[in-house]
């Protein structure tokens, strides 16, 4: 934490419930810095649920409940829901546009995303679409994106959006990490804040917490000093270019 001092982070996720599993310890542990955060949601995620029975307009509206009620337990009120068709997201102009305006909105120091590297996890894992895609928009609202004043300029710069610069950029779930959180005051409230999405997380039941724990001390590997649990990520800084 020493190398990078920040105030305001920003955490853009594709799903409900992404934002507490890929990040949800490191928002515990940084408002109880006393750090402000602002979530943005890409998807509406509609296509969370395989109950050909469960109404769309209904599984979006509890998706939404889960992720305030969620981000009360983290800790943060500033929630940005962007609306975007679950398993559609696109790396398209009209999502970097979006991505910039609530980076210039927020203005914040530090923005957090899933690394767009992440194809493949092991021998067991494709990670989702949405998940690469939204880092890649990100990946462009962030540079050349947020700081540009010709970027979409009639929507953004000409409409009161000025120009922003971070100090860095975080990837979650990266499969080359160089920055750890250390969640271990977080993970008891970590894993409150991942239950909280009850149309997600049924099928784990009580295994729920073991597996966040497990998931927790392999994130910690890699380590210096050794974490027993930890979020990591991959962490790109433009603090030289200021
Ligand atoms: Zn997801």
């Amino acid at each position: 934490m020493s190398e990078l001092e920040f105030e305001k982070v920003m955490v853009f996720f594709a799903h409900p419930d992404d934002g507490e599993f890929m990040a949800g310890g490191s928002m515990v542990q940084w408002a109880a810095e006393g750090k402000q955060i602002a979530l943005c949601v890409v998807t509406n995620g509609s296509h969370g649920s395989n109950d050909p029975d469960f109404p769309r307009e209904e599984l979006i509206a509890a998706r939404e409940s889960e992720q305030r009620e969620a981000a009360k337990i983290t800790g943060i009120s500033d929630i940005t829901f962007l609306g975007y068709e679950d398993c559609h997201v696109e790396d398209s102009h009209e999502l970097r546009r979006d991505m910039i305006r609530e980076i210039r909105r927020f203005k914040p120091d530090v923005v957090v995303g899933p690394d767009p590297t992440m194809y493949f996890y092991a021998d067991m894992y494709i990670n989702h679409p949405d998940h690469r895609k939204v880092g890649e928009a990100l990946c462009a609202a962030i540079s050349p994106g947020a700081p540009t004043v010709p970027m979409y300029r009639e929507e953004l710069h000409d409409k009161g959006f000025e120009p922003h610069h971070i100090k860095a950029a975080l990837f979650g779930f990266s499969p080359s990490p160089n920055y750890y959180v250390d969640i271990e005051k977080a993970i008891d409230t970590k894993i409150e804040a991942v239950t909280v999405h009850q149309s997600q997380t049924p099928e784990f039941g009580s295994k729920l917490a073991e597996r966040m724990k497990f998931m927790a001390g392999v994130m910690a590997e890699g380590a210096h000093p050794p974490l027993k649990y930890a979020e990591s990520y991959r962490a790109i800084y433009f603090r030289e270019r200021d």
